[in-house]
């Protein structure tokens, strides 16, 4: 009997939300051979919320997650850009009108409950879908069929050389499958060093039953953002309004400049502290009730765009190929559009020669790079917008707020224009790959 589209034997390199989404998507196409080496024991507790918009529901709902993930998020009805110094609102947006518009309202929850929902996503499908955690993918090779070798860490197992007919390279912003891939291409484009880096940060509810404010805050549905000179801090609450999430954004100062070198650190409370010491005092507050120790720094890398995401056989994914500044929100959601378009053009190949597949993989680049990349673009103007010091510059931007608080003009922080939101939230990409395919597979 002829070989199908679902029985190809798919490897994952990496179960973040860009590999998990692909194994799933393929599991409910029914693809019967799908492994995922993730590098970690499980899929990590990283203590961080993370916004859930409408264009990621929308991958997370046909993948039949979504329901579980959403029952535990926060329904976000408004956001707020504010002074840092001051707390002085610069803007108030309405987002309430993201449900009805888009299909899907916009909500914000924690990491974990977005990676748990879709791996008990991929956990209904044992028979598809096996992982293989504590095991790290090295020396990828790209060809018809792509292999690579695969090094248990906690069994007594060899290190063993996996075949395949489709990689999918899901392994994150420092993926060594990306730099082997542009050394075989003579490709150079490095990692960018952005200069900024970021404090993540969890507050519980308990911890502030005795101040008013921050309780109000915590059991809204709000997000804030307190902006100043090179920084900015992003607030809002998750899990049920039971954790109040923030992240600062702010110059790089403690991390080595080698590609390299770890992306997160434990932070000093004090010198987060020092960081926004001009703060308001409620902003001090919030940042005050993290637990000495339990501080966390992110550093944040982007790459310059690639040419390409697809060699032979394999397909960088996510943060892989387009990681981002975070002020748009859409790392993983960009992530998970990529794993909803790689499930949509694989099942749609028309036969399985490794021809075939390197042409439906480069259909996946073909729906997803440009848009991927200028949502990069916009995250790091609106960066940019945000963290302005006193000048011209930042007069013509709060001049702007003043205008959009009177009804004329667009909102400068990108992530709350409703022009924006648009063309992040209302495009489906999925659909695109699905009604595209055939016209873009025959030209690829
Ligand atoms: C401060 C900050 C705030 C953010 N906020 C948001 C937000 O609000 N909304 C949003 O949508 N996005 C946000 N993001 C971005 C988002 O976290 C990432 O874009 C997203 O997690 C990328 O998913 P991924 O699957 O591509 O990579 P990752 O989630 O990084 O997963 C890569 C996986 O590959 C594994 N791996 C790596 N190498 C190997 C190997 N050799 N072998 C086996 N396994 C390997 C890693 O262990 C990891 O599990 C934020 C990011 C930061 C830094």
């Amino acid at each position: 009997m002829a070989q199908t589209p679902q029985d190809l034997k798919v490897a994952i390199l990496g179960a973040g939300m860009g590999g998990l989404t692909c194994a799933l998507a393929l599991a409910k196409e029914g693809f019967k051979h799908i492994d995922v080496y993730e590098n970690a024991h499980d899929l990590g507790f990283v203590g961080a919320g993370i916004q859930l918009a409408p264009n990621m529901a929308r991958v997370l709902d046909r993948l039949g997650v979504w329901k579980a993930i959403e029952a535990e998020a926060v329904n976000i009805t408004s956001t707020s850009v504010r002074v840092g110094a001051s707390d002085t609102e610069l803007a108030h947006v309405p987002l309430d009108y993201i449900h009805e518009t888009f299909g899907y309202p916009h909500m914000t929850g924690h990491r974990s409950s977005l990676a748990n929902g879709l791996y008990q996503g991929c956990l209904k499908h044992p028979d598809q879908i096996r992982f293989h955690f504590a095991t790290t993918a090295s020396d990828v090779s790209f060809g018809p069929k792509s292999s690579f070798t695969a090094t248990p860490r906690d069994t007594p197992e060899q290190s063993y050389r996996v075949e395949v007919d489709v990689l999918l390279a899901c392994d994150g912003i420092k993926s060594q499958t990306r730099v082997t891939m542009l050394e075989l291409l003579k490709i150079e484009a490095g990692v960018k060093d952005t200069q900024q880096s970021a404090y993540r940060i969890m507050i519980h509810k308990d911890q502030v039953k005795d101040d008013p404010e921050l309780l109000e805050l915590i059991n809204g549905n709000r997000v804030s953002r307190w902006i100043g000179e090179k920084r900015h801090i992003i607030a809002y609450p998750v899990s049920n309004n039971t954790i109040y999430n923030l992240s600062t954004t702010q110059p790089d100062t403690h991390f080595a400049a080698a590609t390299n070198a770890t992306y997160t650190t434990r932070g000093d409370k004090s010198a987060m502290l020092d960081v926004f010491g001009d703060f308001c005092p409620m902003v001090q507050r919030m940042l005050n009730y993290v637990p000495d120790g339990e501080v966390c720094e992110w550093k944040l890398r982007v790459h310059e765009p690639l040419p390409t995401w697809v060699h032979e056989t394999v397909a960088l994914v996510g943060d892989a190929c387009h990681p981002t500044l975070p002020h748009l929100n859409q790392g993983a959601a960009q992530a998970i559009e990529d794993g909803g378009v790689i499930g949509v053009v694989l099942s749609k190949l028309p036969d399985t020669t490794p021809a075939s597949i390197h042409k439906a993989l480069k259909v996946y680049e073909k729906v997803r790079k440009e848009r991927a990349y200028t949502l990069v673009e916009l995250a790091a103007a609106s960066g940019r917008t945000l963290h302005l010091g006193d000048g011209a510059a930042k007069e013509e931007r709060d001049r702007q707020f003043a205008a959009f608080r009177s009804g004329k003009g667009p909102v400068p922080d990108k992530w709350a224009d409703a022009d924006v939101q648009k063309m992040v939230y209302g495009v489906d990409t999925t659909q695109i790959a699905l009604d595209r395919f055939d016209e873009l597979f025959a030209s690829a």
